[in-house]
Order: C-alpha cells, then sequence, then structure tokens
C-alpha cells in the first residue's frame, strides 16, 4: 500500500510496533515505532501532523493462534483500534480504511458470500474485526467518521520486483508454506485436515493478490471522498482453490514436487470460503487484475525463491505428474 501511495504522490507515514513487521519493508514514507495499546505513543502520533486518511492495516490475524490467545486478540484488534479511533476524533482525521476478513462470516451458508451474508464468527479472530466493524457504524452516526471497511478473503501473492513478500518468522499461511515446502526450507507441509466436505476434503479458500488489495483502498479513498458514513466491501475473485488445488498449482509453477501429510483439522477454519465482490466491482470500480491462481503463486514464489538462502535444490523429475 505504501508503495501504491508514494507512487501516486501521496506523503506516508507509516505506525508501527515492529511485532511482526520489518523496519526495513518501511521504503516509502517514514516510520513511527508505537504500540495502538499505548494511547501517549499514539498522541505522540498525531501531534503536529496532519492526515487526510488513515489505513488501519493492524491485528493480530492468525485463526488458530485467536482460538488459543483470545485476550491477545480482543486487546490488539478490538482496544487498539478503539484508541486509533479514539486519536483520529481528537485530531479530527475523518476518515478511516479498514482491514476487515472473510471471518467476520464464520461458516457460510451460501456458496458465495456477499455483504449482506449473517456475521456470525466462530473465532475470536472474526469476533473482534465484527467489533472493530460496529465501532465505524457507530463513529458514522455519532461522530461523522467515513469509513470504509474492506474485507479481505485470502490475501496472498508478493511484488517481487519491489522485493515485498511474505517475511513472517513463523509462518502460517497456506501459500508461503506451501513454497518454502518447494525450497525445502522450514517445517514440512501440513494439510490441515482432508475430510472437509468439499470436492477433494480440503478447505477452499479465495486467494487474492496484495496489489489488487491495495487498489480497494485506493479507490476506497476517492470513494470516502463523496460518500458519508459507513461502508463495507468483500474483496475477493469469487473463485475458490482447495488447499490440494494450491499444492498442484504451486508445483507447477515452482516445476518441483512438494511433499506433505495430512495433519488434523486446525481449530477455527471454515471448509469453504469465497468471496462475492460485485459490491466492489460496481461502487468502487473495482477491476482485479490477479484473477488466476498461478500468476498469484508465481509472484510469491519468484520472492521466496530470491530470498538469501533459499534455493531450490531438490527439484524432481516427476512434478509435472505431481501438478496434473
Ligand atoms: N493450511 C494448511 N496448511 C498450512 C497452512 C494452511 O493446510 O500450512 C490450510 C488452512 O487450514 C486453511 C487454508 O490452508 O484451510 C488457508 O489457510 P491460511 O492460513 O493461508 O489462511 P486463512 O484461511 O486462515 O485466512
Amino acid at each position: 500500500m505504501a508503495q501504491w501511495l508514494a507512487e501516486h504522490g501521496h506523503v506516508v507515514t507509516v505506525l508501527d510496533n515492529l511485532s511482526t513487521g520489518h523496519r526495513d519493508a518501511v521504503r516509502w514514507g517514514d516510520l513511527i515505532e508505537a504500540d495502538l495499546l499505548d494511547p501517549a505513543a499514539l498522541e505522540r502520533a498525531f501531534h503536529g501532523r496532519s492526515f487526510d486518511t488513515v489505513m488501519h492495516f493492524c491485528a493480530r490475524s492468525l485463526v488458530g493462534e485467536s482460538v488459543v490467545e483470545p485476550y491477545a486478540y480482543y486487546a490488539n484488534n478490538v482496544t487498539g483500534t478503539l484508541n486509533l479511533l479514539e486519536a483520529m476524533r481528537r485530531h479530527e482525521v475523518n476518515k478511516l480504511v479498514f482491514s476487515s476478513t472473510a471471518a467476520v462470516f464464520g461458516t457460510p451458508v451460501s456458496d458465495v458470500i456477499d455483504e449482506d451474508h449473517p456475521k456470525a464468527p466462530i473465532n475470536p479472530y472474526g469476533a473482534s474485526k465484527l467489533m472493530a466493524e460496529r465501532f465505524l457504524e457507530d463513529a458514522a452516526h455519532a461522530y461523522g467518521l467515513r469509513s470504509v471497511t474492506l474485507r479481505y478473503f485470502n490475501a496472498a501473492g508478493a511484488l517481487p520486483d519491489h522485493g515485498i513478500g511474505e517475511a513472517h518468522a513463523c509462518e502460517t499461511h497456506l501459500i508461503p508454506n506451501v513454497l518454502r515446502a518447494a525450497l525445502d526450507h522450514g517445517p514440512s507441509l501440513k494439510i490441515f485436515g482432508n475430510d472437509y466436505d468439499t470436492a477433494d476434503g480440503t478447505c477452499v479458500r479465495d486467494y487474492v493478490h496484495v496489489q489488487d488489495l491495495a487498489r480497494a483502498h485506493a479507490l476506497a479513498l476517492g470513494f470516502m471522498d463523496s460518500h458519508e458514513g459507513a461502508h463495507t466491501f468483500n474483496l475477493g475473485n469469487g473463485h475458490g482453490f482447495s488447499v490440494h488445488e494450491v499444492i498442484a498449482t504451486a508445483a507447477s509453477v515452482s516445476g518441483v514436487a512438494i511433499p506433505y501429510e495430512v495433519a488434523p483439522r486446525r481449530a477455527g477454519d471454515p471448509a469453504r470460503l469465497v468471496a462475492s465482490s460485485a459490491k466492489a466491482r460496481e461502487l468502487l470500480g473495482w477491476d482485479p487484475r490477479w484473477t488466476e491462481l498461478a500468476p498469484i503463486i508465481e509472484s510469491a514464489w519468484r520472492w521466496h525463491r530470491d530470498q538469501p538462502g533459499w534455493s531450490p535444490h531438490h527439484i524432481h523429475a516427476d512434478a509435472r505428474t505431481q501438478a496434473a
């Protein structure tokens, strides 16, 4: 996002506690190292600066972890968001783009999820984000805050030409774990459950490229100029891919046979999450460019492959067979 904003002439200030982020990833703006749970630090961040808009990406965001550490999730995602909103109000910053998630919906009751789908989160992560969404509706009425909430389905992919990829010390996400397995870097790949009620028994997700997500945020800026109130949009490609399909596509993209084992289900995982983004297309004019799974994985593969010390050294002749 910061890269896009800087490229389009915006002045960017990044606030991060660097608990999972990296100082050297802040290359398109100033960095304020602060924690949303520290109101005094937030006050210092806003004091003397003038912001048009806040884009709020900070959160604990791992479904499985949220089930075992719910207090950390409610503190970060609920209290932290409230602290940010209060600081914005004190400093008269009146526009917010907020990162939310498909996890607010819980177990889907329809094949494709639009914004009107019932919200019944089945894990603390989703519950914490839904609570923050509610803050924004209330803030629109009480304080006139303009906001756009963007519910990402599965954020994926990388911008290897800008050196941006998923650089997590402890990786939990499927695509980077699959690619690490292809590079023989990191723990062996586990499929969390193959007994779901899906075509091949593994979970189905809607993978959307981070660059398309950034474009949606950029469109949200213009949308808030002409629309009062709190607005929500689902962001996905509208196509679901199973864990097995992701592994097969990654094998095809990388040319590496990817070993895996089947493990028990992960707590809090719904079987299928696929978005309808018709509202974002219609009202924001969002037109995702990364609509196929293979290029999304290929962008991540190029980034992972180029990390120092990671190289594919066990390319198997039967990779194509696995991919097929
Ligand atoms: N998954 C998996 N092995 C992994 C990581 C994830 O089988 O090493 C599964 C996970 O159970 C889920 C899907 O892949 O069904 C996507 O998980 P991810 O953590 O990438 O995103 P989430 O759906 O939790 O946002």
